[in-house]
């Protein structure tokens, strides 16, 4: 069996360390802190988004965002009164009640968004909260950040629908600061032109983790942080996030290898010599050598990591497990569900 083991210590420093840089920042021109929405999309990033969210509570942290409906209901089950934000905009009016029902601030992206929000506000006789989404160019939810005049015509006469927010998502801030920077000009402007129009814009918030850790310039009064939590940080950072996670399997066989014997697809080991290996049921599918960067999808990006495989292969950079805390060495490629690990000449059984 696979478990993933989470360490709710390290966990915790984290957040603690995520809640100093952000008191750092200061209070903005009302005097409220840099405010910290946690977001816990994706089973709160694998940790079981019950869970994370409960540890999250306990160390201090009030306002939450997710993905999608079921993942926002699941919170409401499960007793969370928390501010929770929904990330995702919709225009299907009875998953729309169900949100509102159940005290989820909305995301207005469009101006069908605003016209369903706007009807159902009317019907409820009171006002709906929303955050307003500004695309300034991701291509996914928000109002076209170039298309002023249609911003303001959208939001201009909308009398059920309270503003309590609005943002931006960036598509490339772990890397590219220059682009970075132009999709956050592109947000201020469109908020010196929503205040130009006398158009609430609630609290600002454009920074996901990468951006809150590199430029704090950006931090408006706001920030949503996902993984920054779990110390998934694709580049060096001063303030040493943990991994707060690791994944136990077991040994499922154990055997004897002769000499000049391929092991892996591709043949991708040979033994040199006798070789005794353990089998562990552990693999791509259980999440094991999945890597951040292998996330990256720009030609540029892709060459970097073959470079990257090349210097490895030529270093003999091995993948390693522990085992009562000594290393032991993967032979071959990391298949979907096992990896073979080389145990030779050392004491390791079958646990039974
Ligand atoms: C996932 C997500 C975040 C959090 O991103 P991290 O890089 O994990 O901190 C913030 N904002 C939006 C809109 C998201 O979808």
């Amino acid at each position: 069996m696979n478990t993933l083991i989470v360490e709710k210590e390290k966990l915790k420093n984290n957040i603690e360390k995520i809640k100093e840089i952000a008191s750092r920042s200061g209070k903005d021109d009302k005097g409220n802190p840099l405010k910290i929405i946690a977001v816990v999309k994706a089973n709160g990033y694998g940790l079981g988004i019950v869970e994370f969210t409960k540890i999250l509570i306990e160390n201090g942290i009030t306002s939450f965002a997710v993905s999608t409906k079921e993942e926002a209901m699941i919170l409401r089950k499960a007793g969370i009164k928390e501010e929770i934000l929904m990330l995702s905009a919709s225009c299907d009016e009875n998953e729309l009640n169900e949100l509102i029902e159940k005290n989820i601030i909305l995301t207005l992206s469009s101006k069908e968004d605003a016209e369903i929000i706007e009807k159902i506000g009317k019907k409820l006789d009171k006002k709906i909260k929303v955050h307003l989404k500004i695309d300034t160019e991701f291509g996914r939810y928000g109002l076209i950040y170039s298309e002023k005049e249609k911003i303001v015509e959208t939001l201009k006469d909308l009398k059920h629908i309270q503003i309590e927010g609005t943002y931006t998502h960036f598509s490339i801030s772990f890397y590219d600061e220059k682009y970075t920077k132009l999709q956050f000009e592109r947000f201020i402007d469109v908020i010196e032109v929503l205040k130009m129009n006398e158009i609430e814009t609630g609290i600002l918030h454009v920074c996901n983790s990468s951006a809150f850790l590199k430029y704090p310039y950006m931090h408006l009064n706001a920030v949503r942080i996902g993984s920054a939590f779990l110390g998934r940080i694709s580049f060096k950072n001063e303030i040493k996030l943990n991994k707060i996670a690791y994944l136990e399997s077991e040994i499922t066989e154990i055997k004897e290898l002769p000499k000049k014997f391929n092991i892996g697809y591709s043949n991708s080991y040979r033994t040199k010599k006798q070789t005794k290996i353990a089998i562990i049921p552990c693999g791509y599918m259980q999440g094991f050598n999945v890597k951040a960067e292998d996330d990256l999808f720009r030609i540029v990006d892709k060459l970097r990591i073959i470079k990257n495989d090349i210097k490895k292969l030529l270093k003999k950079e091995a993948l390693y497990v522990h085992i009562n805390n000594e290393k032991y060495r993967v032979l071959g490629r990391v298949g979907a569900y096992h990896i073979i690990i080389d145990i030779t000449g050392k004491k390791v059984e079958i646990r039974q």
